[in-house]
């Protein structure tokens, strides 16, 4: 995506949250897209979630094709299997009526914020059952998309909004920017309704301790309850103890005693897509 597409896509989700829009129609926005609306997808299926801390529940995945950021590990965006494909809104609605839960990915889930908030818009309209919608994000844009999933649909799940709505960060620590970004968005996260998923990758095992080092000083003052709700997961790369690297192995077991959780990737153990 080029960067004037990035920032258009910002300047368009500015323009949903409009308090005076919201106040009249309390599940949601009037999306200038409804009626025949097509999502511009990687894929939809249902399967079973294999990551904390929703592991192990059925849940559709929304899949989205296009990201901000560039990581040498990522084996979504290099695939060259997956192309981006035109899907109906019934396509989501028949999987989600099935599994009764929605997790976005991608790709980065939030630079299609408006697509996100049209979708559950809709799901809630036709009285389609949500456990639980979840969204994982490389961070960039967790703030933005925190108030803007709040401001349309908080007033409308009400004490349940915080356990409906998971944003699961896994921040990236590789190239100078990111790391930046990451460190900076310790200060927004809220452990009420976020969850960290942090790769014990070796290659930035300095960044990482920086990072974590950090966040325990940001959320862990607060109290021992929020780490013993553990809204950290860590998750190895690979799926059994035998492919975890020796270093990470070291990490782990120092910063399990200090709250985080150690999160295999269930699908992963299944071999499940
Ligand atoms: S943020 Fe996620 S989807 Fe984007 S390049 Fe990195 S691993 Fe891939």
């Amino acid at each position: 995506m080029k960067q004037e597409e990035i920032e258009s896509t910002e300047l368009n989700l500015n323009n949903l949250i409009d308090e005076s829009e919201f106040l009249e129609n309390p599940i949601g926005i009037k999306s200038p897209l409804e009626n025949g609306k097509h999502y511009e997808l990687f894929e939809i299926f249902n399967s079973v979630e294999g990551e904390f801390p929703k592991s192990g529940e059925f849940v559709t995945f929304v899949r989205f094709p296009i990201c901000n950021y560039s990581c040498s590990w990522c084996d979504t965006m290099k695939n060259p299997e997956n192309k981006p494909l035109w899907f109906k809104y019934e396509d989501i609605k028949k999987s989600v009526i099935m599994s009764e839960a929605l997790t976005f990915t991608g790709g980065e889930a939030s630079l299609f914020l408006s697509d996100m908030v049209d979708i559950i818009n809709r799901l809630i309209k036709d009285n389609v059952y949500l456990k639980y919608v979840k969204v994982e994000t490389n961070g960039s844009n967790l703030e933005l998309m925190d108030k803007t999933f709040r401001h349309h649909f908080e007033k409308y799940f009400g004490e349940e909004y915080e356990e409906k709505f998971i944003l699961c960060w896994s921040p990236k620590l590789m190239t100078k920017d990111y790391f930046k970004t990451a460190m900076n968005t310790i200060n927004v996260f809220n452990p009420r309704n976020m969850v960290v998923k942090i790769v014990m990758d070796p290659n930035v095992k300095d960044k990482l301790q920086t990072f974590i080092d950090r966040f325990i000083y940001i959320h862990g003052q607060k109290g021992k309850k929020v780490f013993s709700m553990m809204p950290l997961s860590v998750v190895s790369r690979g799926n059994t103890t035998g492919q975890i690297q020796p270093d990470s192995l070291k990490l782990i077991k120092e910063y399990t005693k200090k709250g985080f959780a150690v999160g295999l990737r269930v699908h992963e153990a299944l071999r499940v897509r």
